[in-house]
């Protein structure tokens, strides 16, 4: 099984994911994620990638593609939950050559539909565990940490994302409305979206989606 999730910045991608890759044993892929590892090197190409990445700018789809590749050839497991990628319908396009060489296709795209206003509270709150991956909102009673600033799970500090301001969110959130929501329409054309509404608990949107899937 094969799923897109596909929604703007901070919308619940991070803490969807964890729940779905623990109840369906998928192979979590955030292209936000291997390319923020990428620009941990200290050499040109990382450096670019690091202030292309802070701009808020999606970066070019050669780089996403490169590493996405690099990725896929040394994974087994080849269910996907394909988080922040496709990003434009150019990626969706290669994406679905990806998976037909490999006699597989996309099953579910979920779009998590969330206010704009709300997207931002929630930006300025976002915490990470570095270590784990675990993602922690201190604006959102549910989402904080028990221990303030450190993660439940593996009791590392907790960092913020140097693209997680108001500023960035702007671009970003632009980003989203020019190249991805088109998406929307690419993925209803082929009947596989399903809109999910944003705005409960993370287990009623966790719910509804399996609701999806198991049906
Ligand atoms: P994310 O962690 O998904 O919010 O992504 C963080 C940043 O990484 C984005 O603002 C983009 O600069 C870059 N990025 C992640 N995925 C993609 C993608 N599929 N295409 C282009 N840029 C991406």
């Amino acid at each position: 099984m094969n799923i897109i999730l596909l929604a703007p910045p901070a919308a619940g991608k991070g803490t969807q994911s964890e729940l779905l890759v623990n109840e369906y044993n998928l192979n979590h892929i955030s292209t936000g994620d291997l390319l923020r590892n990428a620009a941990k090197e200290d050499t040109e190409f990382g450096n670019n990638l690091k202030s292309m990445m802070e701009s808020g700018k999606l970066v070019t789809d050669d780089i996403v593609l490169e590493v996405l590749n690099n990725y896929l050839d040394n994974t087994t497991n080849m269910n996907l939950l394909l988080d922040g990628f496709p990003r434009n319908t150019y990626q969706a396009k290669v994406l679905d050559e990806i998976l037909s060489k490999k006699n597989t296709k996309i099953d579910y795209v979920f779009l998590l539909d969330v206010d704009k206003e709300i997207l931002l509270e929630r930006i300025t709150g976002r915490r990470l565990c570095k270590s784990c991956g675990r993602v922690y909102n201190v604006n959102i009673e549910s989402l904080r940490p028990i221990e303030e600033n450190v993660c439940d799970k593996c009791k590392t500090e907790l960092t913020q994302r140097s693209d997680d301001n108001k500023e960035t969110f702007d671009v970003r959130y632009n980003e989203y409305l020019e190249q991805t929501s088109p998406l929307i329409e690419y993925y209803q054309n082929k009947n596989i979206l399903y809109k999910i509404d944003s705005i409960g608990t993370i287990d009623e949107i966790f719910n509804q989606i399996k609701n999806i899937i198991n049906n």
